[in-house]
């Protein structure tokens, strides 16, 4: 007898041995129509394999991630791979993994692909689907089929199971007789292709090394996706079309914000635009955490190692440091202020009454990132964090840790996020401190939170060792999600680095650090701005807010007028005075995302208007001068 819970709690007897395919059945035609694969005891596996005991299943449909995943797997491994090298009889195939939303498969073969290519191998894909064969998991001895994809000149494979540890493999057949197809694959996959969605693309292409490697054998990589109908495939490219559109690394170029460079990986080359957006940023926050009773500081680039020691960094975070040598002394390129601001905080003997401190800093942090893992001003190796440490006692992390999730949601909102997701980390098995502390600590996470009107999901166990955490993330207007901001309640730190405050028992205590940021790091936050408004910002934000054009020469005169009314009310305004006609300076100034364009020309001069046109709009508005300087000045107001 096997008994099969459901996640639903159920539970279905059968006499022996069953399949998730006859238990599917068993439920229901449409289900046993639906069913890709199953879990059994939280592990995928093949839908017509045997489950000879008892076990909780789940079966997985096109409607599971999970279960898409399995088919995107399946189109990969079986349906793009066969099709490749029924197309071209020479291809070796090396690895085929699924990715987010899709799937590549690397393969090395004497023709070299072009984005031609791409529609003749879908149309063999479709044919391999129509088949409708049989997908069949066989177990072989190790040497046999290390033999096999040998003889057939598959030295990738053969590899592979060279490198697998002792036992069996596993393999897929794919039809029979002289027409299969085998392929190495631990699974599960889709049990016949005519299962698989036809609601796929194959993307792009890409080159990529054998594991990985430089030295290894360059391999051709084709990108894919696939997704359970037409519809969801549609939604998704037009998605990708309107990201690409939104690059922040394509933008910056036409919005001439700033670019990176070989002999600077993972750094940042601001230019005079980008830089006045990014102290816009810096700015805006600065002001918000003055009024919120933070103060700032600045503390060294360069530290030497054995305060990393002391840290703890120098043991966990050794291989994300940069180091130098100076004489005799090892020094590490800071990776994070924290260390640092305990030793402003260690300088004075602080009492109770003094607490909390909030000290903040627009901290300059390096990070040895792998060349692979930068991405534009996303992920850099040289960057600034928006950072503070919150020094206070146990009884005052609620009351902190509340008023930075308000001052979070206000901030977020005012630079156009309104969707925050919060992910509450909580004890991990390995911690510092009793139980009692992260009983408190967690509550007032807890606490805030409800404070905040913010809900949040619990990741069990994920806290630092320290100490339990929230993660904000963001949603932008793509619906793509950004993890920013962060509030960590730290016990440890102050006890390695001996911070003590004053209590009024006259008795030395440890107080607790709270780390907190709301942007992360300004650089990727800006990439996300960048984004998120596609690189038409709101007039506070933009670097140039208004443009003023002449129409004609006689204009000119009132053209710098009026700059220079603008300017006294603080706004940022470029001149535009070319002999170039007005329809050209418009469509130039547009590619530049300039929210406000405003043409001068002999009319204006004489009745000291203006005509104002916004980005993105073919109205023009004919305004007084003193109007217009009224409504832009009001409109370009930092939020506070
Ligand atoms: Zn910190």
């Amino acid at each position: 007898m096997v008994n099969i819970t459901l996640p639903d709690g159920s539970v279905k007897n059968f006499p022996g041995p069953v399949t998730g395919q006859q238990v599917a059945e068993s439920i229901g035609a449409g289900l046993a129509k639906a069913a890709l694969a199953v879990k059994v005891d939280g592990k995928q596996q093949d839908i017509y394999w045997p489950i000879d005991k008892d076990a909780h299943l789940q079966i997985l449909t096109s409607k599971d991630e999970e279960g898409l995943d399995v088919m995107r797997h399946t189109l990969t491994a079986q349906v793009l791979a066969r099709a490749v090298k029924e197309l071209w009889p020479d291809a070796q195939l090396a690895i085929g993994p699924t990715i987010k939303d899709g799937f590549y498969y690397d393969i090395d073969m004497e023709h070299k692909l072009t984005p031609e290519d791409l529609p003749k191998i879908e149309k063999k894909m479709l044919e391999i689907i129509d088949r409708g064969q049989n997908v069949r998991r066989e177990m072989w001895d190790k040497k046999e089929a290390e033999k096999y994809f040998k003889d057939f000149g598959n030295t990738y494979k053969a590899d592979i199971i060279h490198r697998a540890p002792e036992g069996k493999i596993s393999l897929y057949r794919q039809g029979e007789g002289d027409k299969h197809f085998m392929d190495l694959c631990f699974g599960p996959h889709i049990e016949n292709t005519a299962k698989i969605s036809k609601a796929f693309k194959l993307t792009k292409l890409a080159g990529a090394y054998w594991r990985g490697d430089s030295n290894n054998a360059q391999l051709q990589r084709i990108y894919g996706t696939m997704w359970a109908n037409d519809k969801d495939l549609k939604a998704y490219l037009t998605r990708i079309e309107e990201a690409e559109k939104r690059d922040h690394r394509k933008l910056g170029v036409q919005l001439d914000l700033f670019h990176i460079q070989e002999e600077a990986t993972g750094q940042v080359f601001w230019h005079d635009k980008g830089w006045t957006l990014y102290r816009l940023i810096e700015n805006f926050i600065r002001d918000k955490i003055r009024r919120e009773g933070y103060i700032e500081v600045k503390t060294p680039i360069l530290v030497d190692k054995v305060l990393w020691e002391k840290s703890g960094h120098w043991e966990k975070f050794r291989e994300n440091m940069f180091t130098v040598e100076s004489e005799d002394k090892i020094l590490a390129v800071k990776p994070m202020n924290c260390p640092c601001h305990v030793q402003i905080f260690n300088k004075k003997t602080v009492s109770y009454r003094d607490l909390p401190i909030r000290m903040s800093e627009f901290g300059s942090c390096f990070r040895n990132e792998s060349d692979g893992s930068l991405h534009g001003i996303m992920r850099l190796r040289g960057f600034v964090q928006d950072d503070a440490h919150i020094f206070c006692m146990e009884d005052q992390i609620n009351e902190e840790v509340t008023s930075f999730c308000e001052l979070l949601k206000t901030t977020y909102k005012q630079l156009g996020f309104e969707n925050i997701i919060v992910k509450f980390s909580t004890r991990p098995e390995k911690r510092a401190g009793s139980d009692a502390t992260w009983d408190k600590a967690e509550a007032a996470l807890a606490d805030a939170c409800k404070a905040a009107k913010l809900e949040y999901t619990i990741n069990p166990g994920e806290g630092a060792f320290y100490g339990p955490k929230l993660e904000f993330t963001i949603k932008d207007s793509l619906e793509r999600e950004w993890q920013c901001g962060t509030i960590q309640v730290d016990f440890v730190l102050p006890e390695r680095l001996d911070a003590n405050y004053i209590g009024a028992d006259n008795q030395k205590h440890r107080p607790v650090m709270l780390h907190r940021a709301i942007c992360g790091s300004l650089e990727r936050f800006i990439g996300i701005l960048i984004e998120h408004h596609g690189g038409a910002f709101p007039l506070w934000l933009a670097p140039v807010q208004v443009v003023l054009a002449t129409i004609v020469d006689d204009a000119i005169d009132y053209a710098k007028q009026v700059k220079a009314e603008l300017e006294k009310h603080g706004m940022r305004v470029e001149l535009d005075l070319r002999g170039e006609q007005i329809s050209y300076k418009v469509r130039e100034h547009s590619h530049a995302k300039v929210p406000v364009i405003i043409a001068l020309g002999k009319q204006e001069v004489e009745k000291r208007t203006v005509a104002i046109r916004r980005f993105g709009s073919q109205k023009q508005d004919f305004v007084a001068l003193d109007e217009a300087i009224k409504q832009l000045s009001n409109e370009s107001k930092v939020p506070n």
